[in-house]
Formats: structure tokens, C-alpha cells, sequence
């Protein structure tokens, strides 16, 4: 039998837990706060989206980069996550958008403390308020708490590096740089970013939703929600080229990305229904033949000039690409989740870190995207699923 330790109490790790064979190891898991579990909760405040119910190829889609994420997705679907949850009394629901969600009764709590409770029920150890800290000089895991050292086989699963207040504060990076492990630096992911709102439209506008409406950057389109905050935009739609955006700030001063106010109907429908309209102010067209709320109405006046909104054929257009500038993005600790970490050339097709062998990383400590709505948390819990299996099949004698 083999010592294992895990370091990190995330979903990732937690599913590794539940499908380690404690028959070949003796587990401990790890983890700096007093409880695990702390983002997976964070991110149910807002709704828990445990995965995503689509196909497995519209799954891997939404992944980046498609090519590692594939095999993972693959080994462990999002039908397999479900399953399992039920088969761990989670039951589970697909709302409208195909988000997966607990079941309404049940609290993400409770869905914590099921698999939590499974977890200690095989007898795995954890470790709560104890803090890796990096390695000894014999290279020996070093903790923060006088605990032993002995560790055959070890899984970094200390997440990514937003909402610090969780324990996800990327601190880890440190140690792996200084071993020359190649540390993508971390930036916001699925994240806020900064408009120029004129002062009149923010009053009036700031907390309001634009639901049903396209964005696109560089060809890429994401169909979703907008919310307006006197930051700039938050909201799924933008969130899904979060990614994209970033990279384009990377380079230069700002980014633009297009909003479709009316993603289901071409311009050529809507100037039919403007056309066919027996009223003569626009915002009325705009309101009752167009069925524009007031905040569409308010983001068209933004950013049009007056010229521009008096010309049904310019309007038209326009409102079906309204240009948007964005300067920067949002603060990293209010990202959902982030971009960078452990470069994935550093670690094999098992997860195992090349330049330290017994060593596998997993979860939002690699550096790969997903957009929100239960992606993220169906990658990392693959992760730990792949992983366990592949542990599992070792020679551990
Ligand atoms: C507001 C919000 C909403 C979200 N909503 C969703 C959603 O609805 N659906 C979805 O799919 N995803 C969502 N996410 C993202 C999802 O929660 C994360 O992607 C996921 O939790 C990452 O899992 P992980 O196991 O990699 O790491 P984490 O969950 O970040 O866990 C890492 C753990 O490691 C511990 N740790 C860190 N450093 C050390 C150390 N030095 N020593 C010991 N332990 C350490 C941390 O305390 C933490 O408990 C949301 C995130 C946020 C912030």
C-alpha cells in the first residue's frame, strides 16, 4: 500500500478522493482552511451549474484548449458526472439554458457535505487548516503545521487564483516556479470588463440585465445575458469570450466586441417591421414594433449619434452590431475563475508533472479555459475522476 496525499480540498480533488481505491492507497487530503470546499459553495450562491447537458462533442466545444480537454471529457462525460451524483444521492435537474442543477431541494450544502461524507466514510484522512508551503530542502513536502512528511505519491489540486477569501489565492505558483515549473501568470477569467459608460445612461441603467442578445468578438458569438454594472459589462455572454478578450488586451489598448440586440430576427426583417410601423417617433418603433425594453433602447442611444438614430436604415443596423470598446478587464479576485497556471506542456497525458515524478496537478491549477455554466466545475471534476482511475490501475505492491 502507498501513501497518497492530496493537497487541496476543491471539487477536483474531492472527486479524486471519492474514486481513489483505498484498498492500494492510504490517502490523506490536505487542506490550508478549516473546511474544504469553499469556492464550490461561493459558487452556489448564484445557482449551482453542476455541468452542462449537451452532447459530448458540444461539451468539449466550449473547452480550451480542445485538444487536452478532450480525452478527459471523453473518460468522464458530463452524463457520467450525473450519474454519479445520483448514484450519490444528488439528484439533479437541467434547467432551460441545459445548465445542471442540484435538485431544487437541495441545498449546495448539502451537496457538499454528500460527498464530503462519502469521502470520510473510505476512511480518508483530512487534513484541514494545514498550508503547503512549498518543499524542503531534501524536497520533502513542507507544511505549515508540524505534520508528516511521508508521501509516496502526491496531487497538487490547490485551484486557480481568484476569490482569494476561499483559499484558491495562487500562492502555490511560488514554490513550482522556483523548481522550474512553467507558471502561466494568472489573469481574469469569465470576468467584468471595463466600458466608458457616459454618467446620464450609468444613473438610469447600472444593475440592469439585457437578456437575449448576442455578443461577438473576432467571429467568435456568445448568445446570453448582459448585466450593466458602472464597471462596465458582466454577465454570461461576455463572459464566454472572456478568454478571447483577454488575449486581445494583452497586445493592445482595448478590445471591441459587437452587441446583437436582436439575435433571432435579420436586419432585413426588422427593417420590414420598421417600415410596416404606423408610427413616426422612433423610440415608440423601436418599443412596440421592435419590442426593444428601455435598457436596449438606452444601450442603442449610447452609442449612436443622433444622425445615426433618426435613419431607420443606419438604426437598423446598428442594432444589430452596436461597436463596444472595452479598455480593460476586471479585477482577478472578483473573476470567476482565472486563466494561467501550470503550463500544460509541464505535466504528461496522466497529469504527472514531468520535472517531478510521484507529482500530478489538477483542477484550475492547469492552465486551460472554460466559460461559466458548469463547465468549469465538470472539467475539474473530471480531472480528479481521470486521475483516480489511472492511480487506481498502478502497480501500488
Ligand atoms: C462566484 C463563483 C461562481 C462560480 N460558479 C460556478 C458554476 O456555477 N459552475 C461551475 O462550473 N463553476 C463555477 N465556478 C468555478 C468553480 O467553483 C471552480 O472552477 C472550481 O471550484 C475549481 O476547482 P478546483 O478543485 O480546481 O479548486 P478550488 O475549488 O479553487 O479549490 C482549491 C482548494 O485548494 C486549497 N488550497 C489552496 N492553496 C493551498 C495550500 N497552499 N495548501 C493547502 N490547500 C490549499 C484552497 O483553500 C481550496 O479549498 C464559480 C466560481 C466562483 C468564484
Amino acid at each position: 500500500m502507498k501513501n497518497l496525499t492530496i493537497i487541496g480540498g476543491g471539487p477536483a480533488a474531492l472527486m479524486l478522493a471519492a474514486q481513489i481505491d483505498t484498498k492500494k492507497y492510504r490517502v490523506r487530503l490536505c487542506e490550508k482552511k478549516k473546511t474544504v470546499g469553499r469556492k464550490f459553495l461561493v459558487a452556489g450562491e448564484g445557482g449551482l451549474n453542476l455541468t452542462y447537458n449537451s452532447s459530448t462533442e458540444e461539451l468539449i466545444d466550449q473547452y480550451s484548449p480542445k485538444s487536452f480537454m478532450d480525452p478527459i471529457l471523453r473518460d468522464f462525460t458530463n452524463e457520467d458526472l450525473i450519474d454519479w451524483l445520483q448514484c450519490h444521492e444528488i439528484p439533479t435537474f437541467t434547467g432551460s439554458s441545459n445548465r445542471v442543477f442540484p435538485d431544487m431541494e437541495m441545498k449546495p450544502i448539502e451537496v457538499l457535505k454528500k460527498i464530503t461524507d462519502f469521502i470520510a466514510a473510505k476512511e480518508i484522512k483530512f487534513n484541514r487548516d494545514t498550508t503547503w508551503l512549498g518543499w524542503d530542502k531534501k524536497g520533502d513536502l513542507n507544511f505549515e503545521k508540524n505534520i508528516d512528511k511521508d508521501a509516496d505519491i502526491v496531487v497538487y489540486a490547490m485551484g486557480g487564483a481568484s476569490w482569494k477569501v476561499t483559499g484558491s489565492d495562487g500562492l502555490w505558483s511560488e514554490p513550482f516556479k522556483k523548481r522550474g515549473i512553467q507558471i502561466q501568470p494568472f489573469k481574469a477569467a469569465n470576468c467584468a470588463f471595463e466600458v466608458d459608460w457616459n454618467p446620464h445612461f450609468i444613473t438610469t441603467h447600472e444593475g440592469k440585465p439585457l437578456k437575449n442578445i448576442a455578443l461577438t468578438f473576432n467571429d467568435c458569438v456568445a448568445k446570453g445575458e448582459l448585466v450593466i454594472s458602472k464597471f462596465g459589462l458582466e454577465g454570461n455572454a461576455i463572459y464566454a469570450l472572456s478568454q478571447k478578450i483577454q488575449n486581445k488586451l494583452l497586445v493592445e489598448k482595448n478590445a471591441v466586441i459587437y452587441l446583437d440586440l436582436k439575435p433571432t430576427m435579420t436586419v432585413l426583417q426588422l427593417k420590414e417591421k420598421y417600415k410596416k410601423s404606423p408610427r413616426s417617433k422612433v423610440t415608440e418603433i423601436l418599443k412596440k414594433d421592435l419590442n426593444l425594453n428601455r435598457i436596449s433602447i438606452g444601450i442603442l442611444k449610447h452609442f449612436t449619434d443622433k444622425e445615426t438614430f433618426s435613419d431607420p436604415e443606419k438604426l437598423v443596423q446598428i442594432l444589430k452590431s452596436i461597436p463596444i470598446m472595452i479598455k480593460s478587464s476586471g479585477e482577478l479576485d472578483k473573476a470567476i475563475s482565472s486563466l494561467g497556471g501550470i503550463s500544460l506542456s509541464e505535466i504528461d497525458a496522466n497529469f504527472q508533472l514531468k520535472k517531478l515524478p510521484n507529482s500530478y496537478a489538477i483542477g484550475e491549477m492547469l492552465d486551460w479555459y472554460a466559460p461559466t455554466g458548469g463547465y468549469l466545475l465538470q472539467g475539474c471534476f473530471s480531472m480528479g475522476a481521470v486521475l483516480a482511475n489511472h492511480l487506481n490501475g498502478l502497480n501500488t505492491e
